[in-house]
């Protein structure tokens, strides 16, 4: 008597039995049932193959490593794409095309990454040489492209990539979110496979919000600083944490997705206000800048960027065990007036060419004059908007054109710094950016 089967089962029509039951089965087309090795060897056995100086059993096993695995209906596995890690200064002519400047934080970032991906790809060495994850902390201040990079990066390299903001943190047990919910937009980002998010990268911004207050461990609880330092260090290092699918807090009734963050790369950013005094303080010169003109203290302050440090970090109150979790230091300088003229046109999504591109859809050919264009970076530098100001003051400047365009149909339409200063005055702009 046939025995029972679970329904749609794949079985062998000779004996019987399934893959349940430990066969491997050769399926006939577009039919449940097919012929288990077994019954084929007999069969190959019977057809005298064993003549032809093949041992039957190594028949029987071809055999076995080509259908072990065919389902029917299944789609054959998919081999995997020989992946191709771009070198360092292929990454970095990337981040040329987008972002203006900031060279020393590219070229490390490019390293980082190639390194990163080489270490995912290295066999099992058996001279025992494993290559250490290389975590990343930039330092600069708040827009000058630290996001901008690291999500450029993640562009070219197609991983899942997240930004995370580090102050929504705060040590398990208080109010805000659980370290763990930082890989849940990861999680998100890589539609729930986990495989590839442990690949990803997470953004880290505003690293530097979680420093501890002070030099000496506090005696007194520190919710948002030193325990949160600590949880973070756990996915740092690489780890299995237990992610919540839907963020938040961790509900023991949701149920959790391990993910293991040895393979993740973690890029922190953070403007570390004021570590310009540590840096000074640290090379034993004084901070002149404050007793000097305002031209004198931002070139005071530019040089001393350069000289970042870790045992900077730790003065600005990160824990050492994190400052060793994030081995590459590198810095952003601020945007002078060069570089900011520089991200108006030169990106490759440079705003004004994303204005020229709108307006070319109505047929229209729209032309920013250089006056303009310097009278644009006046009014970011002036109001301290920096490059985030950048894409307010254009729309604000073309908000008139951009509504009359397409109805008035002009061929052409030549942006003037006269243009532009009149536009900012009849959106009372100067009274919204102070
Ligand atoms: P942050 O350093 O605070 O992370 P972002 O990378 O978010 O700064 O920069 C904000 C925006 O300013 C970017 O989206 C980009 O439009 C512009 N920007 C900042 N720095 C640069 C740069 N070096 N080159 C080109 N654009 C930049």
């Amino acid at each position: 008597m046939a025995k029972k089967r679970i329904q749609h089962e794949l079985h062998c029509i000779y004996c019987d039995r399934s893959e349940a039951d430990g066969a491997s089965i050769l399926p006939a087309p577009d039919m449940e049932a097919g012929i288990c090795i077994d019954c084929l060897e007999t069969a190959a056995n019977m057809l005298g193959i064993a003549e032809t100086g093949v041992p039957n059993n190594e028949v029987a096993n071809r055999a076995r490593a080509k259908y072990r695995t065919v389902k029917p209906g299944a789609p054959e596995a998919a081999k995997p794409e020989p992946k191709v890690i771009p070198k360092p200064s292929e990454i970095k002519d990337f981040l040329d095309q987008y972002i203006i400047g900031q060279d020393q934080a590219k070229r490390y970032l490019s390293v980082a990454v190639y390194n990163h991906y080489k270490r995912l790809d290295q066999p099992v060495d058996p001279d025992g040489v494993e290559i250490e994850k290389s975590n990343i902390i930039m330092v600069g201040p708040t827009g000058t492209g630290k996001t901008l990079i690291a999500r450029t990066i993640a562009k070219q390299l197609d991983v899942p990539f997240t930004i995370v903001d580090a102050t929504v943190l705060t040590q398990a047990g208080y109010v805000g979110e659980d370290i763990e919910s930082l890989l849940t937009r990861l999680l998100q980002a890589a539609d729930y496979d986990v495989k590839r998010a442990e690949r990803g990268i997470v953004f880290i911004d505003e690293i530097d919000k979680i420093a501890r207050k002070g030099d000496n461990p506090s005696i007194t609880r520190d919710v948002g600083g030193e325990g949160v330092q600590q949880g973070l260090l756990k996915l740092l290092e690489g780890s299995v944490v237990n992610v919540p699918p839907q963020g938040g807090r961790k509900h023991p009734e949701q149920p959790m997705i391990p993910v293991d963050t040895k393979n993740i790369l973690f890029i922190c950013g953070g403007a570390f206000e004021g570590i310009e005094q540590a840096i000074a303080h640290r090379l034993n010169s004084s901070f002149v800048g404050f007793s000097t003109s305002d031209g004198n203290r931002k070139i005071e302050r530019d040089n001393l960027m350069r000289h970042v440090a870790p045992q900077d970090l730790r003065t600005f109150g990160l824990i050492p065990e994190i400052i060793g979790r994030l081995p590459i230091l590198t810095h952003l300088l601020p945007l002078d007036r060069t570089a900011l003229r520089r991200i108006l046109t030169e990106p490759k999504n440079a705003i004004t060419r994303q204005y020229e591109k709108l307006f070319a859809m109505d047929g229209v050919k729209l032309t920013f004059l250089p006056e303009s264009l310097d009278f644009i970076v006046d009014k970011a530098i002036e109001y301290k908007l920096g490059a985030r100001g950048l894409r307010s003051i254009v729309e604000t400047i073309m908000m008139n054109a951009m509504f009359e365009m397409p109805t008035e149909h002009p061929d052409r339409f030549e942006v003037t710094a006269d243009y532009c200063r009149r536009q900012l005055e009849a959106a009372n702009f100067d009274a919204q950016a102070v």
